[in-house]
C-alpha cells in the first residue's frame, strides 16, 4: 500500500443519492498535510444548494429506511464494522495525512470508531417501547419509539472517523437517514466511510455527505429547511451557540458535544506514578487536541513537585515527528491557526509567571508542530486555565484541601470530563459526585468507550452518545392511548 494509491482512491466529490456527483460549478477546496503544508486532495466545495441537494435524497430514503427490518440496519453497520478493520491500514494513513496524529493513535482510533458501529449494530435490534395500565384501571398506554428523522451531522477534525461513527451508526440504527458534514480541515475519512457504508449495502440516500469549505451557508441552509428533524454537532462550545439559536428556528432536536476544559485532580494519596501514566494519555493522546484532554492539573501540594518533575520529564522525552514517521508518538497540530493560539496561551502564561519545565515554544521547519509542555506555579488568571488549549500543553497548580480542588474544578463554563487519582474509595465518590462534568475518569487518563455514555453538562453540550442511551437521541417516543 501507498500513501498515494490511498488518497487515488478517495472519492472526492460529494455522496449525494445513489452517487458522486461534482459540486456547483465544479468547486473544489484543497486539503492539506499539517506535517508539511502540502495540499494532498480537492475535494469538492458544496453550495448551500448543494446541501439541500443531499437532504433532499435524505428524505427521499427516510421512510424506507425507517421500515427496514431492525435485524437488517444491524447487519449492515456490523458489516461495515468489520470492514473498517480490513481497510485499517488505508484508514489509518488517511487519518494520519489530513488530520497529523501519530499513526500509532489513527489505529487507536480505528479500533474506537468502529466499536461505535458494532455497539449500534446490537442496539438497533433492542429498540423497545412500553405497554402499561393506566392509574385508573381502565385505560391502557402503548409507548413506541420511532426514528426521529433526516438527521445532519456535523463533525470536527480531531478523530475524523470515530465522530462520524458516532453519529451515523445510532442514526442508521436507529432508523434516520442522515446527512454527514465532516470539518473542512478533514474530509477524506468520511468520504472512504462512506465507501465503506456503500459496499457493506447501505441504499441509496441514507447516508449522504457533503465537503464543504462554507460550513455556516451549508449548514445554515439546512438547518433553516423545516425537513430536516435533528441536528447532532460536535464542535467548539462557540460555535455550538450558533448552531443552537438557529435550530431554535425549526425547533430541532439536537445532540451538542461541546468544548471541554478538563481539570485533572491528583491526591496526595494517588499512586503518583500511575497518575503520570494517566496524565500522558489524558493531555497527550491526540497532541491534546481533544475535547476530553486535560486541561487542568491541580495537585495536592505535597506531591505537586515530584509530579510535575516527572511528568515533565516524560513528556521531554516524547518523539515529535510527523505522523508517518516510525516512532512518532506527537505529531503536529491542525494548522497554524491551532498553533498560534497554542503558543498565545504559554506565552500569556508565561508572561505572568508561570515556570516553563519543558517545551514552551513552537518549533521551527515545515508543519505546525508545538512541542510537549509542562508548566508550573501558572497563576490563577493564566487564560490557559479558563480556555480549551487544545495542544500538548499542561498547566500544574498546586491546591491545599478536597473542597478546595472542587471548587477550581467546577470553576468554568465547561462540564465535560474530569479526572481523579486517589486510592482512597470514599475521597473518590465525595468528589465524583460532587464535580460538575458528565463524566470522570477514576485513575485512568482515557473515558471514551463506544459502549459508555460520552457528553457533558453546563455549556459542554447537550445529550449522550454511545451507550445504552446514545440511540435514544435519534428516536421520538409515541404514545397511544387507549380505553378499554
Ligand atoms: P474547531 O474550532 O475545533 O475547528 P468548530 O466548532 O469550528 O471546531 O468546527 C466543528 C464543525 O463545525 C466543523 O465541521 C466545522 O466545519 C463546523 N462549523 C464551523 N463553523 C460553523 C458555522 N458557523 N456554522 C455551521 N458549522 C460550522
Amino acid at each position: 500500500m501507498t500513501y498515494e494509491k490511498v488518497l487515488a482512491d478517495v472519492p472526492v466529490r460529494l455522496r449525494i443519492g445513489d452517487g458522486w456527483r461534482e459540486a456547483a460549478g465544479g468547486r473544489t477546496f484543497p486539503v492539506t498535510n499539517p506535517a508539511d503544508g502540502a495540499e494532498l486532495l480537492a475535494v469538492a466545495d458544496a453550495s448551500p444548494a448543494d446541501a439541500v441537494a443531499a437532504l433532499d435524497a435524505a428524505v427521499a430514503a427516510q421512510a424506507g429506511w425507517a421500515a427496514t427490518a431492525p435485524r437488517e440496519r444491524a447487519e449492515i453497520l456490523r458489516r461495515a464494522y468489520e470492514e473498517i478493520h480490513h481497510r485499517r491500514d488505508e484508514l489509518a494513513a488517511l487519518i494520519t495525512l489530513e488530520m497529523g496524529k501519530p499513526l500509532a493513535d489513527a489505529y487507536a482510533e480505528i479500533d474506537y470508531g468502529a466499536d461505535f458501529f458494532r455497539w449500534f449494530a446490537e442496539e438497533a435490534v433492542r429498540i423497545d417501547g412500553g405497554y402499561k395500565v393506566s392509574p385508573n384501571g381502565r385505560g391502557r398506554i402503548l409507548v413506541m419509539r420511532q426514528p426521529v428523522g433526516p438527521s445532519l451531522l456535523v463533525t470536527p477534525w480531531n478523530f475524523p472517523l470515530a465522530m462520524a461513527t458516532r453519529k451515523i451508526g445510532p442514526a442508521l440504527a436507529a432508523g434516520c437517514t442522515v446527512v454527514v458534514k465532516p470539518a473542512e480541515q478533514t474530509p477524506l475519512t468520511t468520504l472512504a466511510l462512506a465507501t465503506i457504508l456503500e459496499y457493506c449495502g447501505v441504499p441509496s440516500g441514507v447516508v449522504n455527505v457533503v465537503t464543504t469549505s462554507d460550513p455556516a451557508g451549508a449548514v445554515g441552509a439546512l438547518l433553516s429547511d423545516g425537513r430536516l428533524r435533528k441536528l447532532s454537532f460536535t464542535g467548539s462550545t462557540e460555535v455550538g451557540r450558533l448552531l443552537l439559536a438557529q435550530a431554535a428556528g425549526t425547533v430541532l432536536r439536537t445532540s451538542m458535544e461541546l468544548g471541554g476544559n478538563a481539570p485533572f485532580l491528583v491526591f496526595d494519596d494517588a499512586d503518583l506514578d500511575a497518575a503520570v501514566d494517566g496524565a500522558i494519555l489524558a493531555k497527550l493522546r491526540n497532541m491534546g487536541e481533544a475535547c476530553t484532554a486535560a486541561n487542568r492539573f491541580y495537585v495536592q501540594r505535597g506531591v505537586a513537585d515530584a509530579f510535575a518533575e516527572r511528568l515533565a520529564a516524560r513528556m521531554a522525552d516524547m518523539r515529535v515527528a510527523p505522523g508517518l514517521e516510525d516512532g512518532s508518538q506527537i505529531g503536529p497540530l491542525i494548522d497554524e491557526a491551532g498553533r498560534a493560539k497554542v503558543g498565545a496561551l504559554v506565552d500569556d502564561a508565561v508572561g505572568k509567571g508561570a515556570r516553563v519545565l519543558t517545551g514552551g515554544a513552537p518549533l521551527g521547519g515545515a508543519g505546525y508542530f508545538y512541542p510537549p509542555t509542562v508548566l508550573a506555579d501558572v497563576p490563577g488568571d493564566a487564560a490557559l486555565l479558563a480556555e480549551e488549549i487544545f495542544g500538548p500543553v499542561a498547566p500544574v497548580l498546586p491546591f491545599d484541601t478536597d473542597e478546595e480542588a472542587i471548587g477550581l474544578a467546577n470553576a468554568t463554563e465547561y462540564g465535560l470530563v474530569a479526572y481523579v487519582y486517589t486510592r482512597d474509595l470514599a475521597r473518590a465518590l465525595r468528589t465524583a459526585e460532587a464535580l460538575e462534568t458528565g463524566m470522570i475518569g477514576l485513575n485512568q487518563g482515557v473515558v471514551s468507550n463506544a459502549a459508555a455514555p460520552f457528553g457533558g453538562v453546563k455549556q459542554s453540550g447537550l445529550g449522550r452518545e454511545g451507550g445504552p442511551t446514545g440511540i435514544d437521541e435519534y428516536l421520538e417516543t409515541k404514545y397511544l392511548a387507549i380505553e378499554l
